[in-house]
């Protein structure tokens, strides 16, 4: 069985990664990769809301180089998505920005717990010490289950992110899990199997074990991504996540067109 799409790419222009859409291209040629697709950070409401998000203004600069990476690899189907951060109240300028392209697919995370605060920045590390870990954990999904909820976006990126430096709170958490998953089957929202966390302290997926045979039971679809920051991460520990799918129960996964999703078989 040939590997499936990795739709989580990014790109130099985020300023945290590096490369060019034609060099992970490439790299997706070499592993024997049918089909990638980028998602960078998408732009935020104000260039300076932090340092790890493509600008405004560099938007058609980065649908150009993709476009440039399809033309220059006509055998490897390149798809143009976006990594979009949901903050609570910014829902007008994501619509606008869903408008500004014929977008492949759409990614929603969250990344920030407040205005002030993404929980997964490394440089922000000391801000967890400070706060009680099941109120982020269940404030973080608070706001998935919103993301869910807006109907703006196809896949919900690296579902259970809070884990990434290994606090766990010590209370149950499928209730959270399970609010979260009602959202994304109603809203026709697949979630991402992201391999980055296998990289990080938590050394698991996201989502974990738990979390995807929930998902599977309710409903939800699946895409994969490898979260690329550089090209040799492309399809980076893709043959675990897909044993991981079936493991949970998946018998198919999502690939997206121009914002229509078709199922295929894992
Ligand atoms: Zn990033
Ligand atoms: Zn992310």
């Amino acid at each position: 069985m040939p590997l499936p799409p990795d739709y989580h790419l990014h790109t130099a222009l985020c300023r945290h990664a590096i490369g060019e859409p034609s060099d992970y291209a490439r790299r997706a040629i070499e592993l024997g990769l049918a089909e990638i697709g980028f998602a960078e950070h998408a732009p935020m409401p104000t260039d300076d809301f932090d340092d790890w998000h493509m600008r405004a203004d560099q938007l058609d600069l980065y649908i150009e180089a993709v476009r440039k990476a399809q033309k220059d690899f006509p055998e490897l189907t390149v798809r143009l998505g976006l990594e979009m951060d949901y903050i609570p109240g910014i829902e007008d300028w994501l619509r606008e920005l869903v408008a500004r392209a014929r977008w492949d697919y759409l990614i929603g995370s969250v990344h920030y717990l407040d205005e002030h605060w993404a929980i997964d920045d490394p440089k922000q590390l000391a801000l967890w010490e400070k706060h009680d870990v099941f109120e982020v954990w269940a404030e973080y999904f608070d706001r998935l289950t919103r993301a869910a909820g807006t109907g703006l976006f196809d896949i919900i990126g690296h579902a259970d992110l809070p884990k990434k430096f290994g606090f766990r709170p010590d209370r149950d958490c499928s209730q959270l899990y399970r609010r979260f998953l009602e959202a994304a089957r109603k809203h026709n929202c697949a979630i991402e199997i992201n391999t980055a966390g296998l990289r990080k302290d938590c050394r698991e997926l996201y989502p974990g074990e738990q979390f995807l045979r929930l998902a599977c039971n309710a409903g939800v679809a699946i895409a994969f991504g490898s979260d690329a920051h550089k090209p040799e991460e492309v399809g980076l520990d893709f043959s675990m996540a897909v044993r991981a799918a079936k493991q949970a129960g998946y018998a198919h996964y999502s690939v997206f067109n121009l914002r229509n999703r078709q199922f295929q078989g894992l």
